[in-house]
Formats: C-alpha cells, sequence, structure tokens
C-alpha cells in the first residue's frame, strides 16, 4: 500500500513534501483551502507546479485532498448544496491542475429530509460534480461514523451511490475509525476479512482507493468520530496488521489522519510501517 499520512499547508502545498519525505510517506492528503469556510481562494498554480515537480523528485506515489467539512451535499437547504458542489469543483480543480489522484470528500447529513429523497438529491449532485471532471482524478466518497441521520454510514449505502451513479471516476474511502464507530468489527484477522467481503460486495474493491488508516479508543458502533494513534486503541495492531497482509487491498492508498503534534506523526508512521514491513516480511 502507499502509506502517507494528512499533511498542514502552512508551509504552502509544496512544503507539505518534504515533512512527509523526512516521516517515511508515500502518499500525502491535504486541504485545499481552509476547511471550515465556503470562500474558495483564488487558485495557486505555480505552487500546485512545485508540488508536483517535489512530490515526483520524492518518491510521493499518491496524492489526495480532502475536501472542506462544511460540505453537506445531504442538506435540504439550497444555498448550503449549491455551496457545497462549488467547494467540490474547486477541490476537483485544484486537483487536475496539481496532478493530485483522489478528491476525498464526506456526504454530510439528512437532517429531518427523508432518506429516499435525500439519496436521490446527493446522486444529482455527485453527478453535477462529475461533469467535466479531469481524466485522472478520482472523486471519493468517505465513509463515516453513521451518526443520527449522516449519509454513507454503511458500506451498503455507499454502495448503492455507486450503482446509482455509475460513474468510472467515482471512488469509495473507507476510514477505519468510523468503520469501527459503525459497528464494522476490523480489529481481527476474522473482521477484517468479513469487512474486505463485505466491501467487494457493495461498492467493489476496484471502486476503494484510499484508506485512512486511524485508530480509535471508542467502543463498537457508538458512532462517534475519533481518532486516536495506531495501535492505541480499539482496532488495535492486529486489526490494522490484518489490513496490512490483505492481499486484495495490496496497492490501495492509506493515509493517517492520526491527532497530535511532528512526535505524534513520526511514532504513527513508524507504527504503521512496521506493520506493514511485518506484515510482508
Ligand atoms: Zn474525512
Ligand atoms: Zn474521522
Amino acid at each position: 500500500m502507499h502509506l502517507g499520512l494528512h499533511v498542514g499547508t502552512s508551509g504552502g502545498y509544496d512544503g507539505t513534501v518534504a515533512y512527509a519525505q523526512k516521516l517515511g510517506c508515500a502518499a500525502i492528503q491535504i486541504f485545499s483551502g481552509n476547511p471550515r469556510s465556503y470562500r474558495v481562494g483564488k487558485m495557486d498554480v505555480p505552487g500546485l507546479e512545485r508540488f508536483r515537480d517535489a512530490r515526483s523528485s520524492a518518491g510521493i506515489a499518491k496524492t489526495a485532498i480532502h475536501t472542506s467539512y462544511l460540505i453537506n451535499l445531504a442538506s435540504e437547504d439550497p444555498k448550503i448544496t449549491a455551496g457545497s458542489l462549488g467547494l467540490l469543483r474547486n477541490d476537483l480543480a485544484v486537483a487536475a491542475a496539481g496532478g493530485i489522484d483522489f478528491v476525498n470528500t464526506h456526504l454530510g447529513s439528512y437532517g429531518k429530509r427523508d432518506r429516499a429523497e435525500g439519496f436521490a438529491a446527493v446522486v444529482l449532485l455527485l453527478e453535477a460534480a462529475l461533469e467535466g471532471i479531469a481524466p485522472d482524478v478520482s472523486l471519493v466518497l468517505e465513509n463515516s461514523a453513521g451518526a443520527g441521520q449522516l449519509c454513507g454510514g454503511t458500506l451498503e449505502e455507499l454502495g448503492a451511490f455507486v450503482r446509482a451513479v455509475d460513474h468510472p471516476q467515482l471512488g469509495i474511502c473507507l476510514d477505519t475509525a468510523h468503520s469501527w464507530a459503525a459497528g464494522y468489527e476490523i480489529n481481527s484477522r476474522d473482521g477484517v476479512e468479513r469487512f474486505v467481503a463485505l466491501a467487494e460486495s457493495t461498492v467493489t474493491l476496484e471502486r476503494v482507493k484510499m484508506f485512512h488508516f486511524n485508530d480509535t479508543q471508542i467502543s463498537l458502533g457508538a458512532h462517534k468520530d475519533r481518532h486516536w494513534h495506531i495501535g492505541e486503541g480499539n482496532i488495535g495492531f492486529d486489526g490494522f496488521r490484518a489490513l496490512a497482509a490483505h492481499p486484495e487491498l495490496r496497492g490501495k492508498t492509506a493515509i493517517l489522519e492520526t491527532p497530535g503534534d511532528e512526535a505524534d506523526d513520526v511514532r504513527n508512521m513508524a507504527s504503521i510501517r512496521m506493520i506493514f514491513e511485518g506484515a510482508v516480511g
């Protein structure tokens, strides 16, 4: 797998590469702008070009943009869905300009809306976002922890989106902490085997472009989105070892979104790389 982590862009897009390289990453995830604003800044094309060049010399194989946390494609408020579509299209354009492989997005919450009606509206918005997408970019839907009326909390629902939209550039990202929160018991070899088999029968593994590798301390099925350090939560070393050893997941991209500072990043990257080296050797 291409292992990496989410890196802050305070030093510019290309500033993320040296940090990622120092930690032994083969993949990087970034925010394209302020993840808590609807405002779209002017695209930093020279910065994106430097980012692309720096990556190729640093051996960073895969890159992703994580969209703004404000995106809610399931909302019944047309102002929110229009703003969300604008942000999504902007990130797809940034990805095209920067040679970035994946634009990873949350789907949002249905709120008080009828779920079937909300589902149909999300399908239309995804189709609109995918119109004119650059050929080398994939739009990747992330599974949620499934709290309340959150969209995308089950593999069955994500599979229904994949079939309804039916676009070759629509992919899926499975966040391990969200999966555990949604009730998927991925802390053992058997549990991971069942989870991967379910992913194949719902979204299909071909569509699973990315993982977010995060441990979590919450209890199974608690529907809370809390990330924790790799191997130090309830998914634990056994869960990540089983994911690392699964032959069907080879070649996928896995991004850590673990908490803390640089020392934590160093420790978490070292943990996941050790797990993979152990699983292979
Ligand atoms: Zn996310
Ligand atoms: Zn999360």
